[in-house]
């Protein structure tokens, strides 16, 4: 996706994955810096420990508590701090910048795929990981009208719930299936990957026929056995792609100062992740 979007865009840079050990991180970021990297994204386990490794951060990082973005910027002659892909010459002195572009991309891709408002909708969130939280936090600020928290370990949906009526009092949340009807079922628990895992959702408890809509972050497989009932149930339904989609285009903004170029990037993540 993001080699599709830098060729589209004429530029000759490469878009690289690196395996990086938790202990390593701040070495990794250190030798990003010295390299001369434009920037990199952060995936599991390392949004938030790096938190603390960033030299600034901007509000997205701040308020969804979790860096996947980093954005390396030169400081010029001048005394302003630049991109480091739009300064011309190696700046002394660099710096990394770690933004948050999850949270923004879940909220889009669900209001475009699924054609949903989230202001004022009642959701079941499934899932209290980084991304069960974040997206939790970002669905109150929001203004979703009530949550239902499910998660395997209590106690992390207890403590999200804690975080999210300090921060957003006007949200109604609880933990637990919903007792009625809801407009939104989303799936941020990694299960659904592998064939053969349990459905992340209870539907002794809650019946996939009272969602209007449901949301799965994973997207592969591209159909998980979720969003196979959902679609069976009647419910609209959607994949995690649009996120991760997301995401990434807002980070090649990040990163180049330009427009990405969306469905370029779209035809290959699709190419590549689904096979389509
Ligand atoms: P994480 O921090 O490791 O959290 C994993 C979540 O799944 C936790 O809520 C965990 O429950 C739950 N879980 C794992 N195994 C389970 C099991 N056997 N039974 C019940 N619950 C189980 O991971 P994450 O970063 O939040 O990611 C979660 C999922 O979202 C992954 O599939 C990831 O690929 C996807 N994701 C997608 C995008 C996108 O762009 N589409 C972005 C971010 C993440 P416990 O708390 O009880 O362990």
């Amino acid at each position: 996706m993001q080699n599709a979007g830098l060729a589209a865009l004429g530029l000759n840079w490469r878009y690289l994955a690196f395996e990086v050990e938790p202990a390593d991180l701040r070495a990794a970021l250190e030798g990003a810096k010295a390299m001369g990297f434009v920037g990199l994204n952060l995936t599991v386990p390392h949004k938030l420990a790096a938190l603390e490794m960033m030299d600034v951060l901007d509000e997205s990082a701040r308020a969804w508590g979790a860096v996947n973005t980093v954005r390396l910027e030169g400081r010029e002659a001048q005394g302003a701090w630049r991109p480091l892909g739009e300064c011309g010459e190696r700046p002394r002195e660099v710096r990394a910048q770690g933004f948050n572009t999850d949270a923004e991309a879940m909220a889009r891709a669900v209001r475009e795929d699924l054609g949903l408002a989230l202001a004022g909708a009642s959701i079941l969130l499934l899932g209290a990981g980084g991304a069960g939280r974040t997206a939790a936090l970002k669905l109150a600020s929001e203004k979703a009208a009530e949550l239902f928290l499910v998660n395997r370990t209590r106690g992390k949906a207890e403590a999200v719930a804690g975080e999210i009526q300090e921060r957003y009092p006007e949200v109604k949340v609880g933990i637990g299936y919903p007792p009625g009807p809801v407009d939104l079922v989303l799936n941020a628990t990694s299960l659904g990957m592998q064939a053969g895992e349990p459905s992340p959702l209870d539907e002794q408890q809650f019946s996939l026929g009272r969602a209007a809509a449901v949301y799965d972050l994973v997207y592969r497989p591209a159909e998980t056995e979720l969003l196979r009932s959902a679609r069976a149930a009647g419910c609209r339904a959607a994949n995690g792609l649009g996120m991760l989609l997301y995401q990434g285009v807002k980070a090649l903004e990040l990163w180049t100062g330009r427009e990405a170029p969306v469905a370029v990037m779209r035809q290959a993540l699709e190419r590549n992740v689904s096979g389509g």
